[in-house]
């Protein structure tokens, strides 16, 4: 008799946060102790490492995102597996790839999304308030998504003067995207519009500016693949103290009601 039968497994799709222990839900945390494999990129695994022990860790590199959901879903049918993915595993994550490779497959197994905090959010806190009512969130990686397309997305959401979220904003592969989406920015928004700058938020080496859409140039040299751009909408303002910079706000509108 084996010790498993068929499709006796779990699988855990879990969002890490954006890299602190302090920022991982509960859940995320139950999920991994309670699994005997653990998949994901080695940048997401080696921060858990205390808390791999006993477990047969499977790490992998970007770009075999695929291989790794067939091999958790495989592993899941007599197994309790997690397959790992930085902030939340349903926001530019593995949740999507691992969910369609299992429809493919037909297998029954349980499986669980279990959400983190995104780099949206985790940027957020870390310059003030900027994504108080409505906002929009794009990637401008065009490693999956053709770039005429991004384009066309850039200039329908900026045109709405609401706060946009860039996720993968440059990289070595992509150095000019991000310079073409200051550009359909500038074509709707003014140059006084607030922009949050922040590297690593709420993990090791964390680093935040916060400018306008007229200086961000300047800026340009310090975003990399560990960043996420906030770029303010049309009511965002830069909270001032003095001369200091305190953060961004984006006010929700209690203005129009309320007198304070
Ligand atoms: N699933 C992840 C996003 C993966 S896409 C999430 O929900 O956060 C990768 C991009 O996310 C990076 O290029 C960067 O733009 C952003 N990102 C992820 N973690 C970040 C962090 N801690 N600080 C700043 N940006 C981050």
């Amino acid at each position: 008799m084996p010790s498993h039968t068929e499709n006796t497994g779990s699988l855990a799709i879990v969002g890490l946060g954006p890299g602190k222990r302090e920022y991982m839900t509960a859940r995320a945390l139950k999920a991994i102790a309670s699994a005997e494999y653990v998949l994901g990129h080695s940048m997401y695994l080696e921060p858990l490492e205390p808390l791999l022990n006993g477990k047969t860790v499977i790490s992998s590199s970007m770009g075999k995102e695929v291989d790794r959901a067939q091999q958790a879903i495989d592993l899941a049918k007599t197994h309790a597996v997690a397959i790992v993915s930085g902030g939340d595993a349903g926001v530019y994550g593995m949740a999507s790839i691992v969910l369609e490779v299992l429809e493919h497959d037909g297998a029954e197994i349980k499986v669980e999304v279990i959400p983190g905090i995104t780099a949206a959010n985790a940027a957020a806190s870390r310059v003030g308030s900027p994504l108080s009512g409505d906002f929009a969130v794009i990637s401008l990686s065009d490693l999956l998504t053709p770039l005429e397309i991004i384009e066309k997305r850039l200039d329908a959401i900026f045109s709405l003067g609401i706060p946009v979220v860039l996720y993968n904003p440059k990289s070595r592969g992509r150095p000019h995207n991000f310079a073409l989406a200051v550009e359909h920015a500038r074509k709707h928004l003014g140059k006084e519009t607030p922009i949050g700058i922040v590297k690593n938020a709420l993990r090791e080496h964390e680093e935040t500016i916060i400018t306008t859409l007229g200086e961000i140039e300047e800026h340009i040299p310090a975003i990399d693949m560990h960043t996420t751009v906030i770029i303010g909408g049309s009511e965002s303002r830069i909270w001032r103290r003095g001369d200091d910079v305190k953060g961004i706000i984006t006010p929700r509108g209690y203005h129009r009601k309320y007198i304070y």
